[in-house]
């Protein structure tokens, strides 16, 4: 008999040999009622009940473990045909209805084989009558032949019409193969697709069961418990904005087709709010078999977005405040001055001293908008900051040059000493100059006697310290803090009348920031401020890591 191959494609759908082997039994038992009856070909009972046990013992051998077999259907159905093939030329009659048995192989040799199977089957069905007739009648007549052509082609068709019935047209079960090869392919696709998403995906039944989630959404859910079969609202408690719980099914239930919601949160613990952004679409799906309902939850963070909105927003509010006062003023001094001059006695030095007041509101305004262009400088994305490596000393010589001149002005001395220990920097040479620059101004402008040391010195190896003393105004203990927030002035009189925005030490912290540097503050009221910058010596570009996108990926789905 022909060796029947072994498909690789069809292991996965193979029926397993306890379905061979109960076939092989019942064989067994009708060989032994054969040869009971009498009807056997070969009288031995050493031969026909040895036999029955081999086969007995065979198909029983897959129940024991040990003896299972790699490619296990393949080689059972091979053996079985071997067995049936001697059993007819040697034991039992060979043109007799024992060979029906035959049509039970060639039914599964198809099944795991098709046509390759059959063919091989029916080839060694026709080899085993031939042989089996040649030796049990001692020749071949032509009745015999006859007999034979018109058994097998019986047993041909008997299989045909079964394989027909039970499996269908050969060609539409190709094309259903290939459709479900195509469908899990798709599936895969798609899987792959929603697992890689950064957003949280969970879909749901109607009643908020969770069917299906990926791995964002664990991540977003702070978990690692299995989801399927749970209730969402077990794993997403969440919040309207007046932090009234919110059933999210009961938001679902409301969704026509699709709903988006921006003002729900969700909250681990007391402070640690989570702003979401949720889609919700509906899914309803009607299949001959099934109808399906249920939502799709597509779950974003938008926390950070929120958070950066809000203060935008506050900004926008708080830059419109600061500029409306000196606008009103100039515009009433403006007024106050185009009034004057329709008197019929112009008065000249009170419109002088209007438009002077107007003219001053002008200077503040220009003073801001520089500040709020330095302050944008500061925090755009600095890809395009320019790293270069220059000399602490050059930079103090430069500030001393040009400062020097106002703090004389003001009677104030302006001192720069320089360890020569102080290594050369690498950094933004703008960016610090700005921060001293910001310093050595403020310690001009809130000093009116004594006067102002800058100095510089090396931390350690990879950092150096800059420091503008002064013996000024000095801030109060509990205003300290306060200096590096927007448009914060101090309230004591002496700052107040003295011009300033409020913005030049919080750009300088920001620009401090981008340099990966420190700020320090130390002050006594009335006596004095020492603003110091700490700075690495060499500073490394930062990247953003909070826009990196999360790129999880997990197969949740499979
Ligand atoms: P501006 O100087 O334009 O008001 P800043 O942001 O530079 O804005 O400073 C904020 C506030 O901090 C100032 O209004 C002042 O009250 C206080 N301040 C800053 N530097 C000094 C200093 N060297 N001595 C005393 N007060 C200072």
């Amino acid at each position: 008999m022909a060796d029947i191959p072994a498909n690789d494609d069809q292991e996965e759908i193979a029926i397993p040999p306890q379905l061979i082997s109960p076939a092989a039994l019942f064989t067994a038992g009708l060989m032994l009622v054969a040869y009971f009856s009498g009807q056997t070909f070969n009288k031995s009972a050493v031969i026909t009940l040895g036999f029955t046990a081999a086969i007995v013992s065979f198909a029983f051998s897959h129940y024991v473990p040990a003896f299972k077999f790699g490619r296990a259907h393949a080689f059972y159905l091979y053996t079985y045909h071997w067995l049936l093939s001697f059993a007819l030329i040697f034991i039992l009659p060979t043109l007799s209805y024992f060979l029906y048995l035959w049509v039970m192989f060639m039914y599964l040799a198809e099944f795991l084989y098709q046509a390759k199977g059959m063919v091989l089957s029916a080839t060694a069905l026709l080899t085993t009558m031939l042989v089996g007739s040649l030796y049990q009648e001692n020749g071949l007549s032509k009745a015999t032949l006859i007999h034979i052509a018109m058994e097998f082609a019986i047993i041909i068709s008997v299989n045909l019409v079964m394989t027909r019935l039970a499996f269908g047209n050969r060609k539409k079960r190709a094309e259903m193969q290939e459709k479900i090869v195509h469908a899990e392919f798709e599936h895969g696709r798609l899987v792959a697709l929603i697992n890689s998403m950064s957003d949280g995906v969970i879909a749901t039944d109607q009643n908020g069961k969770i069917i299906n989630y990926n791995a964002a959404a664990l991540d977003l859910l702070d978990t690692n418990a299995t989801l399927t079969e749970q209730q969402l609202t077990d794993h997403l408690q969440v919040y309207d904005d007046k932090d009234e719980p919110v059933s999210i099914m009961d938001v679902a239930h409301t969704t026509n087709f699709l709903q988006r919601r921006t003002d729900l949160s969700m909250s681990f613990g007391e402070h640690d709010k989570v702003a979401l952004d949720i889609s919700i679409s509906r899914i309803a799906r009607s299949t001959l078999l099934a109808k399906q309902q249920g939502y799709m939850f597509l779950l974003r963070d938008i926390t950070l977005q929120k958070s950066l909105d809000e203060e935008r927003d506050l900004f926008i509010s708080e830059v419109s405040h600061e500029l409306r006062t000196p606008l009103t003023i100039a515009e009433g001094e403006m007024s106050m001055a185009v009034m004057l001059t329709e008197k019929p006695q112009v008065e000249i030095a009170q419109v002088k001293e209007s438009v002077e007041k107007a003219h001053d509101q002008v200077v503040f305004l220009e003073d801001i908008v520089n500040d709020l262009s330095a302050l944008s400088r500061a925090q755009r994305d600095d890809k395009s900051m320019e790293i270069e490596t220059f000399s602490v000393k050059d930079v103090l010589t430069e500030l001393n040059e040009t400062y020097g001149p106002q703090a004389q002005k003001k009677g104030l001395f302006l001192n720069v000493t320089i360890a020569p220990s102080i290594p050369e920097l690498t950094t933004s040479r703008l960016y610090f100059k700005e921060i001293l620059q910001n310093f050595i101004t403020n310690a001009i402008k809130y000093t009116d006697k004594g006067g102002v040391t800058v100095a510089g010195q090396a931390v350690d190896k990879e950092h150096v310290i800059i420091s503008v003393t002064d013996t000024g105004a000095g801030i109060a203990k509990s205003e300290q803090a306060k200096v590096y927030q927007k448009f914060w002035r101090s309230e004591d009189p002496y700052t107040r009348s003295t011009g300033g925005t409020g913005l030049g030490l919080f750009i300088t912290a920001k620009l401090a920031q981008r340099l990966g540097g420190e700020l320090h503050l130390e002050s006594k009221l009335k006596e004095g401020s020492t603003f110091s910058l700490v700075l690495p010596s060499k500073a490394v570009k930062d990247v953003d890591k909070s826009n990196v996108a999360k790129n999880e990926v997990a197969h949740l789905f499979d």
